[in-house]
């Protein structure tokens, strides 16, 4: 619910179902709205932007209650209209319904993932399901069902366009699927059930929260091997979290632990560091998240089976690109075997060279440490090497510029000129073709309060129907800030997932669409533009020009590049199957009817049954899987990163063959097919509409430098869409 009110988009935000008061109430403009910051109109430049200065816990629970309250008169207006039902008075006015309550929501979405506090978390818990209540009445309510269904049946006599169609298909059908033809009971059931979900959701990332607040203490002797940026940042954490001069701290995050378990020599070091970081949320204390996701998981099971469905992955899955659980898993299991096969290779290079430090196997502890040893030792190449030449500023201008020469975007630095919720973020103005198309927020750091991982967010995205033109749109990451006065140098994974999210960014500030909720996009389509924008990193162009050496401006060497590139199917066995182990660990959660697991017993056997290799760990493990357990958005759906990397690794394929990767003709058919239309248009055929057919499989598995078995991907079938809020891998 949270995330999809995120999105600001009216209908698919309100999902949820209680009945409705049978009175028609007053409408919204004859209530006063109180003197409440949240309630205000944005205002200032950009069409007006949220007063990220004044945001304090106090005045969210009047906020939230107001809001409800007008988005349930709005509706209610709609509902008991007298007039007989009109795609104006009934689809349209639904989409104009619950802004006021989607600012609140944009707003408090930023406090509890980028902010949280005790105070924000105690929000969120008491808030979640009641929001979610409030959703479920909309969807639930009989009246409103009546007058979509009758506009539905009729929808081929109406005399709507394409776009009016596809949304009153998709908002019948949204309806439908989320318990609106339930009888009575059955739908008082479908809420309570949605409520509890709400609360365990909460309850589940304020437990991983504080797991992921806790450190690993290390000596100075522990940490011989690692870079000087990490160390600097490991004593800064020491020195925050008040242990003696000469200590160090190691986050629990992983942009944290990576570097360690990459570069440390210390084994035992390793070992520690892994375990915490493994063992986020399943260490049997108050923060163990078992209980909470074995709750989670019967619940939507039992949702699936009210809702008419074999399992929640059956519900989930219908409104994809891959339609079925059986699609998106043969996606899966036709590249799982040659990436296991290429661990085997990994694995054996790697004992190569651990021998000689005495070791007789590979442990997960050690497998990032001597893949970095072969990468040395195969293509001379070390992380060492290249993080000189990463330096975060100049990285954040080549990606400004990528998106400058591809798609006519340009970003101008305006920090300080409007609002911010840290002093840390930073702000830019969006302009294409002279106009102003956004305002693009940059939030860089790790810190405490801040979830793990990196994700974009729009907090008010493109729908002229509701004359919102300027997109406010935000990347957030978990780049460790450095001391005072030292530059930030990321790795190339960090590289990779600063350019993803702000692919992310890109598809929305591109997005052009009436109604909001055809600005979404399906869940296996959502992760195709910000994967496809991670290409555009390693290109000379960018390198040339923005991979510059932080002490002496040069640009990267030549030489570097090509062994860059050389080096470019590296480690791929390991970055499949540590991904693809957790989607099918998700899907096959997901599949069972009856939801009654263990979590920890069933991730264990999932393993088990795909022949996990014993050196890898999942990359997300269960107790700590935010995707899955923090909202239903990536439920069943963490295969979505595959499917859209089928069409990224294809769309890629496009540039290169015209041996140019900013190659103006695929930009313009990309952004005009793909990026501006949303989810105008159905996804598969706005694929086939920019490359001629279907995307093909090869594509991917000849980027990750498996074997290609000529067999072309099944057409993905036509299906429909869902808001921004866009997690990283
Ligand atoms: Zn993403």
């Amino acid at each position: 619910m949270k995330r999809m009110m995120l999105a600001g988009s009216a209908l698919i935000a309100l999902a949820g179902g209680v009945a409705m008061p049978a009175l028609a109430q007053p409408a919204a403009a004859q209530v006063a709205v109180p003197n409440n910051v949240l309630l205000a109109e944005w205002t200032g430049p950009y069409e007006g932007v949220p007063p990220w200065d004044k945001v304090t816990p106090a005045p969210f629970p009047q906020a939230f209650q107001f809001g409800i309250d007008e988005q349930r008169r709005e509706y209610l207006a709609i509902a008991n209209n007298p007039e007989p039902p009109t795609f104006v008075n009934t689809i349209e006015a639904m989409e104009k319904a619950g802004q006021r309550l989607g600012r609140v929501g944009a707003v408090f979405g930023v406090m509890t993932d980028n902010m949280s506090t005790p105070q924000y978390e105690a929000l969120d818990k008491e808030w979640s399901p009641k929001l979610t209540a409030a959703g479920d009445e909309i969807i639930l309510n009989p009246r409103l069902l009546q007058r979509i269904e009758t506009l539905y049946n009729n929808r081929a006599s109406l005399g709507l366009d394409a776009k009016q169609t596809r949304l009153l298909e998709r908002t019948y059908e949204y309806f439908v699927r989320n318990g609106a033809k339930l009888n009575e009971q059955q739908k008082a059931q479908l809420s309570g059930i949605n409520q509890k979900l709400s609360s365990a959701f909460s309850e589940f990332n304020s437990r991983l929260l504080k797991d992921e607040a806790t450190i690993t203490p290390a000596s100075a002797a522990e940490m011989t091997g690692v870079p000087k940026d990490v160390r600097d940042a490991a004593a800064e954490a020491a020195k925050e979290k008040g242990l003696p001069a000469g200590t160090f701290a190691i986050r629990n995050t992983r942009s944290a632990v990576e570097p360690v378990l990459t570069f440390a020599d210390n084994r035992a070091l390793r070992q520690k560091v892994w375990r915490a970081f493994v063992n986020r949320g399943d260490n049997g204390n108050a923060n163990d998240t078992n209980g909470i996701i074995k709750q989670i998981v019967k619940l939507r099971a039992q949702r699936a089976k009210l809702l008419g469905y074999p399992s929640h992955a059956h519900w989930r899955m219908q409104d994809t690109m891959a339609k079925t659980p059986e699609r998106a898993t043969d996606l899966m299991m036709r590249v799982w075997p040659a990436s296991v096969a290429r661990v085997k290779e990994e694995v054996a290079d790697q004992l190569a060279i651990a021998r000689k430090d005495g070791l007789t196997r590979i442990e997960p502890w050690d497998f990032r440490y001597y893949q970095e040893k072969v990468r040395k030792a195969k293509y001379d190449l070390s992380e060492d090497e290249i993080k000189p030449y990463f330096e975060l500023s100049n990285l954040v201008n080549g990606m400004f510029w990528s998106a400058g020469q591809l798609y006519g975007l340009q970003f101008k630095e305006n920090t300080g000129t409007v609002p911010v919720f840290h002093p840390d973020v930073r702000t830019f103005e969006v302009t294409r073709n002279g106009e102003v198309v956004g305002l693009f927020y940059l939030d860089t750091y790790a810190r405490e309060g801040k979830r793990s991982g990196a994700w974009m967010t729009t907090y008010r995205s493109r729908a002229r129907l509701l004359g919102d033109d300027v997109v406010l749109a935000s990347n957030n990451n978990n780049f460790t800030k450095p001391a005072a006065g030292q530059p930030v140098l990321i790795s190339l994974d960090d590289a990779s997932t600063l350019f993803h999210e702000f692919g992310h960014g890109i598809h929305y500030l591109l997005v052009d669409v009436n109604y909001p909720s055809l600005g979404g996009s399906q869940r296996d389509f959502v992760e195709f533009p910000s994967q496809v924008n991670e290409n555009w990193l390693l290109t000379r162009p960018v390198l040339e020009r923005f991979a510059k050496h932080y002490q002496t401006g040069q640009p990267m060497p030549a030489a570097l590049v090509d062994k860059i590139k050389r080096a470019d199917t590296f480690n791929q066995g390991f970055a499949t199957v540590e991904y693809l182990s957790s989607a099918l660990v998700d899907m096959k959660l997901h599949l069972d009817p009856n939801g009654n697991v263990d979590p920890d017993a069933f991730e264990k056997r999932a393993l088990a049954e795909i022949g996990m290799p014993r050196e890898i760990v999942m990359r997300h493990r269960l107790p700590q899987f935010a995707h899955l357990f923090s909202s239903d958005a990536y439920s069943a759906g963490y295969y979505s990163y595959l499917w859209s990397e089928t069409m990224d690794a294809d769309t890629w394929a496009a540039f290169e063959e015209t041996g140019d990767p900013f190659n103006k003709t695929v930009a313009d058919r990309f952004r005009t097919y793909l990026l501006s239309t949303g989810n105008e248009t159905d996804r598969a055929e706005a694929y086939r509409q920019f490359r001629g057919r279907d995307p093909d499989v090869n594509a991917l598995l000849k980027r990750r430098g498996f074997p290609t078995d000529g067999v072309v991907t099944p057409a993905p079938a036509a299906a429909p869409a869902q808001p921004a809020a866009e997690r990283g891998r």
